[in-house]
Parts: C-alpha cells; sequence; structure tokens
C-alpha cells in the first residue's frame, strides 16, 4: 500500500507543479481503486474454493469451513454441524 501512496503523492506533485487535468488523476484513482476491488473479489474466490475442497456438510451440503480446532458447517440456517 505505501506505493499506492507514492503513486498518489507522485500525481498531486505532477498536478502542482504540471498542473495536470485534476479530472484526469481523480480518474486514475478510481481506476486503482477499481482494481483493487476487483483482485479482492478473486481473492474471495479463491478462499471460498479452497474451503469448499474441504467437502460439504453432510447434515444441509453447505461447505464445512476450517477453524484453528475443527471443521464445522458454514451454514447460516442453523445448522451446527461440527467435526
Ligand atoms: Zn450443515
Amino acid at each position: 500500500m505505501n506505493n499506492l501512496v507514492e503513486m498518489w503523492e507522485i500525481q498531486l506533485d505532477e498536478i502542482e507543479h504540471w498542473r495536470a487535468d485534476a479530472k484526469t488523476f481523480m480518474r486514475k484513482v478510481e481506476q486503482y481503486a477499481t482494481g483493487i476491488v476487483e483482485e479482492a473479489k478473486t481473492l474471495k474466490v479463491g478462499a471460498i474454493d479452497f474451503e469448499e475442497s474441504l467437502g460439504n456438510c453432510p447434515g444441509c451440503g453447505e461447505p464445512i469451513r476450517q477453524s484453528e480446532k475443527r471443521y464445522f458447517c458454514s451454514s447460516a440456517s442453523g445448522c451446527t454441524f461440527y467435526i
């Protein structure tokens, strides 16, 4: 994230010294933020895939998740299955 701050500082310098178009700068920031969101979505999908590889709950079929000490059902519908 340090690179992001540095990038913004460089861009702000450019605006100050070279009178760069502020709208262009904001568009770049938006594009960068969108990229972070897309990256987060990708990471989340990867995590779900990993969790699904643990198998599904025999009681309700929802994915089994792993905690430090046990495997447990990820269902939000009240199923309390765990190993
Ligand atoms: Zn379950």
